[in-house]
């Protein structure tokens, strides 16, 4: 039985995972981050990724999405810089020159063929650690070539439709959770199996979440978490410790939310604006 070999993960199992910050403490030793995403009506996605990201402790937030989301970034999100696409609606050539800690891809980006270029020419030159989500899980399960081209301990991010898209159909909770450590094992990527009570496999190991509440299932909540472990990777946390972490962390912040906002009024900002009360619960 697959489920009893789990570890369960409360405040007990993170906390010994906390880095304090240090008094001395500079916003460029706080790690860098960068989301690439967003396209034509789906630039929120990369806001609230970058949102989460900062609010998670990252010093530094960068945003790469395409010319149209240049202004509602820099206006609903002062703290980000913003790196634009050549392109108006979509992500067509991702290039930049800055050196972030961890790069987060595919929130909003959309799956149009100049999109897909970009991504596989992005991958072929990519040195950072990556936190692979949404629509670039999506193309890389339809390109499976893509997947030799991740760095060891991506962190992979799919929501149901999307891991099937991966792995292929399970028969039960079982053989979806043997389907994924085989997964983990043959690329030696971390993934989330999110869901109510979400797990994040590694290779044979699996941490069971025991945060979060249905108030999460609700527009953007995954983008908010893609941003968290983007966030955790930057400030020097390992990918698997990070993805751990930032699952709690994410259910955790949905958790107290609600005592003020309730399940149905909950959204994806509230969870951004509750991280620090999550932060300060470990105490
Ligand atoms: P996404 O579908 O990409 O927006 O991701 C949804 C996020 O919300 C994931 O982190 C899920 O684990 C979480 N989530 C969705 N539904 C529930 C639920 N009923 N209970 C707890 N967490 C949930
Ligand atoms: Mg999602």
């Amino acid at each position: 039985n697959t489920i009893t070999e789990a570890d369960l993960i409360g405040k007990h199992e993170v906390l010994p995972m906390y880095i304090p910050r240090q008094k001395f403490a500079h916003k460029g030793e706080m790690g860098h981050s960068l989301i690439i995403g967003g396209s034509y009506g789906k630039i929120g996605a990369v806001n609230l990724a970058s949102r989460a990201a900062l609010a998670a402790g990252a010093g530094l937030v960068s945003a790469y999405v395409p010319k149209c989301g240049y202004v509602p970034m820099q206006t609903a999100f002062p703290e980000a810089m913003v790196i634009t696409d050549n392109n108006k609606q979509i992500i067509t050539d991702i290039d930049f020159d800055i050196i972030p800690n961890v790069i987060a891809i595919g929130i909003g980006l959309g799956t149009k063929n100049k999109t897909v270029n970009a991504l596989s020419e992005f991958l072929k030159a990519n040195k950072a650690p990556l936190v692979i989500d949404a629509d670039a899980i999506n193309i890389i399960a339809k390109n499976k070539t893509l997947l030799e081209l991740l760095p060891y301990q991506s962190v992979l991010t799919p929501h149901p439709k999307e891991l099937e898209r991966l792995i292929g159909k399970w028969e039960n909770d079982f053989d979806k959770i043997n389907k994924t450590k085989a997964f983990s094992k043959k690329y030696g990527f971390v993934i989330v199996i999110k869901g109510a009570n979400s797990i994040t496999v590694f290779e044979d190991k699996l941490y069971v979440n025991t945060t979060g509440n249905p108030g999460l299932a609700t527009a953007g909540s995954g983008d908010v978490l893609t941003g968290i472990i983007t966030g955790l990777i930057a400030q020097g946390y390992g990918a698997i410790v990070a993805t751990i972490f930032g699952v709690y962390l994410h259910g955790k912040s949905a958790d107290l939310a609600i005592e003020k906002y309730g399940y149905q009024s909950l959204i994806a900002s509230h969870v951004v604006e509750y991280l620090g009360a999550a932060y300060m619960d470990l105490f």
